[in-house]
């Protein structure tokens, strides 16, 4: 499954930036489907306005499903920090010669 990069929710109008930490989801009578992903600090306003939406008839009526984004998360942590060691040690051997 692809996700968005960043938060689905806009504050003021203005988009969140922070990466997506669970992915958000409506159990209809009709299937599952997938509606935005939020940061931790959205889900509680992204709930509140997803029954709004419900109510006006604006999506699917179902359970509201909040399941939280690990492995993507993690792959892309682990790849920053391989590339900043190996910068330190290239650094390291040029100044030796130098001296
Ligand atoms: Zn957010």
């Amino acid at each position: 499954m692809l996700l968005p990069e960043s938060c689905s929710v806009k504050v003021d109008g203005v988009e969140c930036r922070l990466p997506p930490a669970h992915v958000v989801s409506v159990q209809s009578k009709d299937g599952e489907y997938m509606l935005a992903v939020v940061c931790d600090d959205h889900i509680a306003g992204l709930k509140g306005r997803l029954r709004v939406l419900q109510k006006e008839g604006k999506m699917p009526l179902g359970k509201i499903r909040f399941q939280p984004v690990i492995a993507v998360v993690t792959d892309c942590v682990t790849g920053i920090e391989e590339d900043y060691v190996e910068i330190e040690l290239k650094r390291g051997v040029d100044s030796e010669r130098k001296a």
